[in-house]
């Protein structure tokens, strides 16, 4: 908010890569587009889509990217939406942000690839414990960081002390936590491919879209943390799972040492159409999990027996 803020005035438009998070598109769709800003979806994953919406949108201040997205791992290329924008022949070229938080700091470097801004949600993997709420801005132009460190004072949304104390606490971890949490997510996710009661499984080293493995394998170093998987029997075996699960807890967020799992049908995207859920894969049976630092044996055990049972 406070980056979106410092950049955008009324009458600008922002683009922004959907499915987002949902507090993201309520910020713009709730929040922004009623102070006169307008608000251009495009699909995650659609380069050429995207491409035509910086070229053809009308006083564009921001170019809003979160890859890979929430909860399908679809990626978007960072590079090409940087090169475009910058190919701009406007007055102002606009500023893009790229939402970093599930495969940030470790695995992907968006500053590198050509953008202005790198955003996290510090309440994940930063902070790693499920127990702050932050956010941090990273940037290499000082004037931009001066902007939006004023807009910070101005709005006050900072961080307290002992909070700063606590994530400088876990920074040093943040890269062996990461590590350790894409090893568990991989080798979980390819033993469980073939499994008879999965349908599909959303995991870069599972990807079959000859674009989206490109991307992946330009993008970012390790596929990450984040599995989401579609269990045959829709909504009754997906919640069956979430209850079988002994390891994992039933709970939304990510990013943290413990293993979570979530429906994101009736949790996180709860507030989508069933339209929208459908075409975005988000199907009734599809469960999302964010991989701790647990033993994968005990991890595999449990999934393993969960489905079992459903
Ligand atoms: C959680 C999350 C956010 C919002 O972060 P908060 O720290 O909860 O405000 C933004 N983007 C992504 C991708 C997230 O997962």
């Amino acid at each position: 908010m406070t980056a979106l803020l410092a950049v955008l005035k009324p009458g600008d438009s922002i683009i922004y890569t959907v499915p987002i998070y949902g507090g993201t598109q309520t910020l713009i769709q709730g929040f922004l587009e009623p102070f006169g800003i307008q608000g251009i979806p495009v699909p995650g994953g659609r380069a050429d889509l995207l491409d035509d919406a910086i070229k053809s949108a009308r006083h564009l201040g921001v170019v809003l990217i979160e890859t890979p997205a929430n909860p399908t791992i679809v990626m978007t290329d960072i590079q090409r939406a940087c090169q475009t924008a910058a190919g701009l022949k406007t007055a102002q070229r606009p500023i893009v942000m790229i939402d970093n938080t599930f495969l940030g700091p470790a695995f992907q470097h968006p500053l590198s690839l050509g953008a202005d801004l790198s955003i996290y949600s510090a309440t994940k993997y930063l902070g790693g414990f499920s127990d702050i709420i932050g956010g941090v801005v990273l940037g290499k132009d000082p004037v931009l960081m001066q902007k939006i460190r004023s807009k910070r004072s101005l709005f006050g949304n900072i961080l307290q002390p002992d909070e700063c104390w606590i994530l400088n606490s876990r920074l040093p971890t943040v890269h062996l936590r990461m590590n350790r949490q894409s090893e568990n997510a991989k080798s979980i996710a390819e033993a469980l491919v073939k499994h008879p009661k999965v349908a599909k499984i959303y995991y870069p080293t599972l990807f079959t879209d000859v674009e989206q493995k490109r991307i992946y394998e330009n993008q970012c170093t390790q596929p990450g943390g984040l599995v989401s998987i579609d269990v045959k029997g829709g909504k009754a075996a997906a919640f069956d799972f979430l209850r079988n699960v002994e390891i994992a807890r039933d709970a939304v967020s990510l990013g943290g040492v413990e293993t979570l799992a979530c429906h994101p049908r009736s949790t996180t995207h709860s507030s989508w159409s069933a339209k929208d859920l459908d075409e975005a894969g988000i199907g009734e049976g599809l469960v999302r999990i964010s991989f701790g630092i647990e033993d994968v044996r005990d991890l595999l055990a449990d999934f393993e027996q969960a489905l079992e049972k459903t």
